[in-house]
């Protein structure tokens, strides 16, 4: 097993890792997750005042019904010829009419707390679209920035790739393919040196078995951080 060349290899990545890593930690990528979060935000408020303002349209509708119907009765009920009623039927008459003026009185104290609701939830999805187009607007600068700032590492980027690509060949495929498993699971360095009785990625200690068993096969993955640990090759 020639563990040099993967080794080499890997040295180079890291060069690539390193590029690709300041690029995710730049101060305009971080602004940018922040306002697509915002975006996020707002259009969930959005949707969510949406639906709130669909029920208040419809409660709105039907005391408005309610509303109408009162007053037709209201009208019907006072259009009577007074001097045809008995006593009883004009007593009856005062209390369906006050009646009825208190279940206006209530309805219109109804409608006009569901008017107060749709106003806020008109102010609320305002200011939602406020918030959203601010963002949109900061979005376009930032990205600018931070797409300048990949612009001027991808050439970088590429040439490291290229090199990587013309080292390929000379290693072990049955290492690359370990190496290149490792990657797309995010663990690096994938290959790790084993020190002082243990991994040289998260410094586990191993246990003695592993240790022989290291010894024989000159790698062994590790249990905790699943790196490679390998053991050094003597000194030619
Ligand atoms: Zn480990």
């Amino acid at each position: 097993m020639n563990i040099e060349e993967i080794l080499n290899y890997q040295k180079k990545d890291f060069e690539i890792i390193k590029l690709e890593r300041s690029l995710n930690e730049s101060p305009n990528k971080k602004i940018i997750n922040q306002i697509q979060n915002i975006v996020k935000d707002s259009q969930s408020t959005s949707a969510a005042l949406e639906t709130e303002a669909e029920e208040v349209l419809l409660q709105f509708n039907n005391l408005k019904k309610l509303y109408e119907d009162n007053i037709n009765s209201f009208i019907i009920l006072s259009k009577k010829e007074s001097d045809t009623l008995n006593e009883a039927e004009a007593a009856e008459i005062i209390k369906l009419t006050n009646a009825m003026a208190s279940n206006l009185n209530i309805l219109e104290k109804k409608l006009l707390a569901l008017a107060e609701k749709v106003n806020a939830i008109l102010s609320g999805y305002d200011e939602a679209k406020k918030k959203y187009q601010k963002a949109k607007i900061h979005y376009k600068d930032v990205s600018e920035n931070f797409n300048a700032e990949k612009n001027e590492l991808s050439p970088r980027i590429a040439k490291l790739s290229e090199e990587l690509k013309k080292m390929e060949t000379k290693i072990e495929s049955k290492l690359f393919t370990l190496y290149k498993e490792k990657r797309q699971d995010r663990i690096f360095p994938i290959f790790v040196e084993f020190t002082s009785n243990g991994c040289g990625g998260c410094m586990m200690e191993l246990p003695s078995a592993q240790i022989e068993k290291l010894k024989r096969e000159n790698m062994l993955e590790c249990e905790n951080c699943h790196r490679y640990i390998y053991l050094k090759q003597p000194e030619k």
